[in-house]
């Protein structure tokens, strides 16, 4: 059983693929977010002044002990959220990665050096102090590390708040940190309610930024307090990507991929492309295939490693996602396991109107509407008429075509003849209600900075 520091509620753990509780953790209330808020903003100055060296050197330590707990922490989230162990495997590699990666940034941050006349201008990349970051359930390990890695470098104490149903991983990750010789206070992981610690952060003068990762509805409230203090906030949300499919493409390939840009996590990715348009004079041949290749996917045991798909992460998500399959035209399913888990099939819906419900929002479960385009200037605007940017895919043989509707879709990520997953080293963010800001890539740690201006008279 995982314990936290918070003691003084707690909540219970449960295993998606059994259902039974594997442990209890704290909720932190009010005071203690406060508390950890303060020794947050004690360790501020200390880790501040770590020399460059010195904070790389801390950060590629907490990496390497990562990587060395890396099955502990896939096993844990196995258990916790029902994700694959191959996915688990990789999402702690990722937070290892992240860390490596923005390791280098401490004795990389440069400033400017600008002609003014009469002096000389330099700017400076200062660090903001507490960083608070509230994280989802879907990717608890990588999603917290897209926050923690680049704000540590940057010389920012970060406060975590991991979802209530998600928080073991986010717990042994702020264990490994002081192992690895983190001060106490830099990093600290506060378990709790959205309503409570997460609000908190928004509300705390010495949070002087909310990286906040979830639904759209909760993103729009805490960008509206956030502006009460002019917090800064970076907003990464919801999505209702398309993976636009060409006629000119391989469609046997297309249609063996498909599954995996939108099943992965069980659909519970806010990049998944939930929407296929296929160009009309191809569709038929496409749905034929991908029904064979939805009914191929491995959706078994989380815990094997030909797993492919497990459960939802809990019975509430598995509900919410039910009643848009109740209210849709299903063509075909996949398989799921019998039992008592949160389980339920990869589904194909065939949709006629872009007003069904679930053409339009973020189901965020294994359902994926499909529909037929006539030419590229339909592709474009179906794949656009959604308040959504976030991700989508481009399957066409046609290079300039590639371009143009890359450069057509309103979306932050797009991969072209592939489904790219986000890699920690190229940018990541939303266009439009799928957020605000952009996390990773070699940019991010000067969102966790203020650049200053500073000139010196000869
Ligand atoms: P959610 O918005 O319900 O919760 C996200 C986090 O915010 C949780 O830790 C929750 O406790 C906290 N929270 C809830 N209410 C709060 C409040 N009033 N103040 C402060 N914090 C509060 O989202 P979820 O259901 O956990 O996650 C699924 C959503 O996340 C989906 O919409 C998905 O698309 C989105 N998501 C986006 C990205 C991205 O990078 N764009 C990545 C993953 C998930």
């Amino acid at each position: 059983m995982t314990t936290s520091p918070f003691v003084t509620a707690t909540s219970p753990v449960i295993n998606p693929v059994t259902t039974q509780q594997i442990g209890e953790v704290g909720s932190a209330s009010v005071e203690e977010t406060d508390a950890a808020i303060a020794r947050a903003q004690e360790a501020f100055g200390p880790w501040r002044d770590v020399a460059p060296g010195e904070r790389a050197r801390l950060l590629r330590a907490f990496a390497a002990v990562v990587d060395l707990h890396n099955e502990e922490l896939a096993r844990i989230e196995v258990a916790n959220a029902g994700h694959t162990i191959g996915n688990a495997r990789w999402e702690a590699g990722n937070v290892r990665d992240c860390l490596n990666y923005y390791s280098a940034a401490p004795e990389r941050l440069f400033g400017k050096q600008i002609p003014v006349p009469g002096g000389v201008d330099l700017t400076f990349h200062e660090p903001l102090g507490v960083v608070g970051i509230i994280v989802p359930w879907n990717f608890p390990m990588p999603i917290a590390a897209w926050g923690f890695a680049p704000a540590l470098a940057a010389g920012n104490t970060v406060v975590l708040k991991p979802a209530e149903v998600t928080p073991l991983t986010a717990i042994r990750l702020g264990e490994l940190a002081l192992e690895a010789g983190l001060p106490e206070g830099v990093f600290t992981v506060v378990p709790g309610k959205g309503s409570v610690v997460g609000e908190r952060f928004v509300t705390h003068p010495a949070v002087r930024k909310v990286c906040f990762t979830g639904s759209t509805a909760v993103g729009k409230q805490i960008m509206k307090g956030c502006a009460d203090q002019v917090k800064r906030v970076t907003l990464e949300l919801g999505g209702k990507s398309a993976n636009i499919v060409f006629a000119d493409t391989d469609v046997a390939a297309a249609a063996a991929s498909a599954p995996y840009a939108v099943f992965d996590n069980a659909g519970q990715d806010c990049c998944a492309r939930s929407r296929i348009l296929v160009q009309r004079s191809a569709y038929d041949e496409f749905v034929g295939r991908l029904e064979e290749s939805v009914k191929a996917l491995k959706v078994v045991d989380p815990a094997l490693d030909e797993s492919e798909m497990g459960p939802m992460v809990s019975a509430a998500q598995r509900d919410s996602v039910q009643r848009y399959i109740d209210g849709a035209h299903v063509a075909f399913t996949g398989s799921r396991p019998d039992g008592d888990g949160y389980w339920l099939p990869p589904t194909v819906v065939e949709s006629t109107s872009t007003d069904e419900a679930v053409w339009r929002e973020e189901v965020f479960g294994p359902v994926v509407a499909v529909m037929p385009f006539e030419d590229e200037d339909e592709a474009i605007s179906l794949a656009n008429d959604t308040e959504y940017g976030l991700s989508g895919s481009i399957f066409t043989e046609n290079l300039g075509r590639a371009l143009r509707v890359a450069r057509g879709v309103e979306s932050g990520n797009l991969s072209v003849n592939s489904h790219s997953a986000v890699r920690y080293w190229t940018p990541f963010g939303g266009f439009k209600q799928s957020g605000l800001g952009r996390e990773l890539g070699p940019d991010a740690p000067n969102a966790f900075t203020e650049e200053k201006n500073v000139f010196i008279a000869h």
